[in-house]
Formats: C-alpha cells, sequence, structure tokens
C-alpha cells in the first residue's frame, strides 16, 4: 500500500475474499473487478451498470481491502439508510451522516470517522460540502470518494442537481483521493460531461452492458388503463408491483380502482404527508404491502430487490426515465416484467406540462427544446416495432447482438393489426372532415361508435354518413387508433388549450386510397412467460419458498429492517431448492456470508426442518 492508501498488483483472491466473508458471493459480476482494481489503485474512474448490476460492490470492497475509509456521497437519505442497514447486517463498518439524525448520532458518528472505526460514511452532497466535514476527513485522510448517482452532474442528464457540480472542488482539495463516479443511465455524452465537471484525471471508464435481460418490456396500446393494470397486477399475486401515474389524482384513482376489484394497494405521491408516505414505504420495504400506485416521487429510495412488475399508466418522459423506473424491476437478477400502456395522447399531456413548468421556473427555451427532443425520442421508443431490448441498448450507444430477445412485446409478437387498418383509418379521417376539423379526439369517437351524447343531438352530427361508421369497436379503441393516426403523421392535433383534430397532406392520401396504414392492437391472448422464469425457479420448493418469504416478513418486522436487509429473494429461492440441513450447507446458500450464517442460520434451518417434516 502506499501512503495515500491505494493498492496496486492486488490478486483475485486478495479481492474475493472480503467479497465472499461478508456477502457470501463466490465471484464477481462482469466489470466489477475491473471497477474495484481502480478503487484499489487509486485510478478516476466513471461506472456506469445498469440497475441491479451492482454498483454498490464496486465501492464497498476497496476500502475493506486497502484497510482505508472512503466516502461515498449519496443525494438521498432514505437510500442511504437502506444501504448502511443491509452493510451492518453484513457485519461492515459503515456509517451514514445525514441532516435527518439527532445530534449525539451524529457526534457518535463523527467520532467512530475520527478514530479510523468506518471503512465507508456515506453522506450528501451538502453535508459533505459543508467547511467543517471537509476540514475534518483533510486531517483523517479519505482513500477515495465514490459519488453515486453521478448522472445528477450533467444538465445532459435527466436529473441535474445543481449542488452536484460543486463536487467538482474534490480533486482540487483531495489530489490524493481518487474519484469514482457511478450511474446506471448515461449517454456518452453523458459520460463525458461527468469526467470533465468532476475534473478526473485519465479516468478509466468502465460501462457495463445496459441491457437487463431479466426484464420483460411490453408496450401496449392504452384502451382502458384501470382494467389493464388490474390484468397485469393479477398475473403478480402477492409480489411487489409498482405502478407509475403521471398526477397524484391519478395514483388515487388507480388506487381505488384495484381496491375495488380486490387488489390491497396504496398511492405514494409528493402531495401525502411525510408521516404517511414514510408509512407507505415502509410497509412496501417490509412486504406488508406490494402493489404501490405511484408517481416518480417513489423510487428513487426505495430498495425492495424484489420488484416482479413495473407499470407505466403514461408514457415517461425520455427514455432515460423510464430506463431509470423499469430499473426498480428485479434488482436480484430474477425474473421481472415491465408493461408501459402507451396511449399517443401522453405526448399531449407531457408537451403542455413541459411548457408550463418551464415557463414557471422561467427556463430558456433551449431547455424547453431539449425536453421536447427527449419526449420525441420516447414516442418513438414505443411506436416502432422493434425489438425492446435492442432499443433501448442502441439508445445508450451499445449495439444488441440477440436476433429474437424472448423478453419484449416485438419479438414474442404480442400485438397483432387490427383488421383492415386502412379502412379504419379511412373511416376516422372522414369523420374528422365530416365535423369540419373543429373537434376533438373524445368527440369523434363519439360519432363514429354512434354514441348519444348531448353534443352529437345539439350539432345534429347523428345525421352525419359518419355516424355509427365504427360500431364495432369501443370508444376507446377508436380513440387508441386517434392516435396511432397522430403518431404516424397521418393526422394532426392542434396544440393549444382545446386540441382539435385536423387533416394534412398524408389524410388525404390516405382518403383517396393512395397510401396503406396499419394499426395494431393487443392481442387478446398474451402468453405471459417471462424469460428466465423457468431457470429461477427450476428446483425451488414454492411452498417452502412461501413460507421462508413469511419468516423473514417477521424477522424484517423484528428488526425493524427492509426485508431484503434479512435476504433477497434470490437467496429464499436458493435456500427452497438446496433445503440445507447442517450450517455448513446453509454457507453454501446464494448470499450467505458469516454474518448472515451466525445470525440466521439457526432459525431458516428449523424453519426448513419443520416444513419438510410437514
Ligand atoms: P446497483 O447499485 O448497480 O443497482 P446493487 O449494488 O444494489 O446494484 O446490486 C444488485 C444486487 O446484486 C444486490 O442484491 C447485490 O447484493 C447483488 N450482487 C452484487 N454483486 C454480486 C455478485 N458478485 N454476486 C452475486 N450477487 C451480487
Amino acid at each position: 500500500m502506499n501512503s495515500s492508501g491505494s493498492v496496486d498488483g492486488v490478486s483475485l483472491a486478495h479481492i474475493l475474499e472480503p467479497v465472499r466473508r461478508f456477502w457470501g458471493y463466490d465471484s464477481l459480476r462482469p466489470l466489477q473487478e475491473e471497477a474495484i482494481r481502480a478503487g484499489l489503485s487509486g485510478r478516476d474512474s466513471v461506472v456506469v451498470m445498469p440497475t441491479g448490476g451492482g454498483k454498490s460492490l464496486c465501492y464497498q470492497v476497496p476500502p475493506v481491502t486497502a484497510n482505508r475509509t472512503d466516502i461515498v456521497v449519496s443525494p438521498l437519505i432514505s437510500l442511504m439508510k437502506d444501504q448502511v442497514d443491509g452493510l451492518r447486517a453484513c457485519d461492515y463498518p459503515a456509517a451514514e451522516l445525514h441532516s435527518g439524525m439527532e445530534p449525539q448520532a451524529r457526534n457518535e458518528v463523527l467520532t467512530g470517522l475520527r478514530d479510523g472505526r468506518y471503512r465507508l460514511v456515506f453522506v450528501s452532497p451538502e453535508r459533505l460540502l459543508t467547511d467543517s466535514f471537509l476540514n475534518l476527513i483533510e486531517q483523517i485522510g479519505i482513500g477515495a470518494f465514490a459519488i453515486d448517482e453521478a448522472h445528477c452532474i450533467s444538465q445532459w442528464g435527466h436529473d441535474f442537481r445543481p449542488e452536484y457540480r460543486r463536487l467538482a472542488l474534490l480533486k482540487k482539495r483531495f489530489p490524493h483521493a481518487s474519484v469514482h463516479a457511478f450511474t446506471a443511465t448515461a449517454t456518452q455524452r453523458v459520460r463525458e460531461d461527468i469526467a470533465s465537471q468532476l475534473h478526473l484525471t485519465e479516468p478509466a471508464m468502465i460501462v457495463g452492458r445496459f441491457d437487463r435481460e431479466n426484464l420483460t418490456y411490453r408496450v401496449v396500446p392504452r384502451v382502458d388503463v384501470h382494467a389493464q393494470t388490474i390484468d397485469v397486477v393479477r398475473r403478480h399475486r402477492d409480489e411487489a408491483v409498482i405502478i407509475y401515474c403521471l398526477s397524484r389524482k391519478d395514483t388515487e384513482a388507480m388506487a381505488d380502482a384495484l381496491m375495488s376489484s380486490g387488489i390491497t394497494a396504496s398511492a405514494y405521491h409528493a402531495g401525502l404527508s411525510p408521516d404517511r408516505r414514510r408509512r407507505v414505504q415502509d410497509a412496501f420495504a417490509k412486504e406488508s404491502l406490494n402493489v404501490v400506485t405511484a408517481t416518480v416521487a417513489f423510487g428513487m429510495g426505495i430498495d425492495r430487490s424484489n420488484v416482479r412488475c413495473v407499470i407505466h399508466a403514461t408514457m415517461p418522459k425520455s427514455v432515460e426515465h423510464y430506463v431509470q423506473e423499469t430499473g426498480r424491476a428485479g434488482r436480484d437478477g430474477l425474473e421481472a416484467e415491465c408493461v408501459l400502456l402507451y396511449s399517443g395522447a401522453d405526448v399531449m399531456r407531457w408537451r403542455s406540462l413541459l411548457r408550463r413548468s418551464t415557463e414557471e421556473a422561467s427556463e430558456s427555451p433551449s431547455t424547453l427544446d431539449a425536453q421536447f427532443e427527449s419526449l420525441e425520442r420516447m414516442q418513438r421508443f414505443c411506436g416502432a416495432a422493434r425489438c425492446r431490448h435492442r432499443a433501448l441498448s442502441e439508445y445508450f450507444d451499445q449495439s444488441y447482438e440477440t436476433e429474437n430477445c424472448k423478453a419484449c412485446d416485438v419479438c414474442l409478437d404480442e400485438t397483432e393489426g387490427i383488421e383492415d387498418g386502412t379502412e379504419t383509418a379511412r373511416k376516422i379521417l372522414s369523420c374528422v372532415a365530416r365535423v369540419h376539423e373543429c373537434f376533438g379526439a373524445g368527440h369523434v369517437a363519439d360519432v363514429l361508435v354512434g354514441a348519444d351524447t348531448e353534443r352529437i343531438r345539439d350539432r345534429g352530427h347523428d345525421q352525419l354518413s359518419t355516424f355509427g361508421l365504427i360500431k364495432t369497436m369501443p370508444k376507446k379503441t377508436v380513440m387508441n387508433c386517434v392516435f396511432q393516426l397522430i403518431d404516424q403523421g397521418l393526422l394532426e392535433r392542434t396544440r393549444d388549450d382545446r386540441p382539435v383534430l385536423i387533416l394534412n397532406e398524408a389524410s388525404w392520401e390516405v382518403m383517396r386510397g393512395n397510401r396503406r396504414v396499419s394499426l395494431i392492437q393487443a392481442k387478446k391472448k398474451v402468453v405471459t412467460k417471462t424469460r428466465g422464469a423457468v431457470a429461477s425457479w427450476e428446483g425451488v420448493d414454492h411452498g417452502l419458498f412461501e413460507h421462508l418469504r413469511g419468516v423473514r416478513r417477521e424477522l424484517a418486522d423484528e428488526r425493524g429492517v427492509p426485508a431484503f436487509v434479512i435476504f433477497s429473494d434470490a437467496s429464499l429461492r436458493d435456500m427452497a431448492r438446496r433445503k440445507p440441513d447442517s450450517p455448513d450447507a446453509f454457507l453454501e446458500v446464494h448470499g450467505v456470508g458469516e454474518a448472515k450464517l451466525e445470525q440466521f442460520a439457526a432459525r431458516f434451518l428449523a424453519e426448513i426442518r419443520a416444513f419438510r417434516g410437514q
């Protein structure tokens, strides 16, 4: 080791020793070794790995191997707390410092830090950058800084936080410490921006594959948001599901709809009291609550690794957001499903929301342009009939080799064309012409399905030749077709407060019979097997697995920690597969290290024995 605590030429066995001891893992994931070696040799780095890829281990291992203290900068208190709880459960010496702590607890951590008791200390950027804290760590000597969620430093990233910019001073003030930036979502432009903003010196660029192969992506035409969501949630009985909605009101309405159909769910959004929010988060983390309907406010602080399904009731405003939000599914590496219920109407809604918020914040028009560009790329992702895994990889400048991913709606061939899309399109467009391009999508659809509304009667639209022309389809399906036509540029919608449908040159081509149109709908019957489902359940005794989940819930409750701190789903499945009958056999289970062996072996071995004896 040299004076700054960096270690070169360490053997893999030496790196693996703490990995086994603390976490019970036998090997490293792709790129973890490279990232850990950068941490050990004191070379700055930018590490981009998808959610669930194992970034934490990359900054957790170097300080224990080199026996030094490192700092982790993390933007959210709940995120820090979960990590530190998880580390403590493995007997790993870590602590957190944040504004929500009692002065006494804070002082204890500061004393421990001075005494060199911790290998890792988690702090928020604001706390790190206070003079007193900087002075303290200058005296102690810090080996490295790990910056979590580092995309926040770039204005090209999707969650720019101005306070992150000040982290630039670390390299100047601590010339002997290395700085390591970690993020799950960063295009090349953002990666380069991170390196230059932090003044990194010839950083190692360690970029993992973005593809999350355990996730199955589906983009489904939205016709009935509540009914479709309920259908998906039913596929995941007793499993964790997050449903993202655009507004607070939408989350409440969605939770009500789920409850009315017998599914326990809670809404979560920034308008709830802090106490209520905490209760929902805690219940979700402790697994006493499985289904949450939420705005994007829910998620960054959630570290439940066994989320089996993420549903978007509306399209997110960028691909980065989509990747980050769906990234909360299947962090344990086991199969999970992501369903986006898409309608072109979402694009219009976002456009007006974004316009309003840039005006209110008096931001420059170029910010709005950039946001519209991101929105358009997200829209293209939804509308294109291309493999979703391929499209996401390519978005992040990576190639995707697999011909058929077998894990997205496109490759699983789950959508089908509406029979004679051209004819349906012509009917819709003629109706727009008949109402003199003066009405919105809802009214046009009403006319087409032959609805009995006051407006139709008042205007005499029941006398139009297009009245009741598409009686066979529900109104919602007709609406979806209208938005598909807009997406395809075959119809337009004005951009004012009361948008109306108007025709363009392409519309007339269709009506004249010079252009064919394909419209899609979700297949009635979808085979919902997700990839990996067979492998990760192979040999697992389902009954025992459910029983062990109950035991985990009890232990989590007793200790007041999230369930994953006790064991991940992957560990429980492995336990229910191997059915260990001795401490040695228990140590073989995935995710069992020495600390967990000592704390939990007796209880779990007894439960397994009792279950088998039944
Ligand atoms: P990220 O921060 O990149 O989203 P995490 O660090 O939370 O991912 O890791 C995701 C999951 O993978 C965690 O449950 C973690 O314990 C597990 N994990 C990480 N590295 C390994 C490994 N080498 N072997 C087995 N499991 C691992």
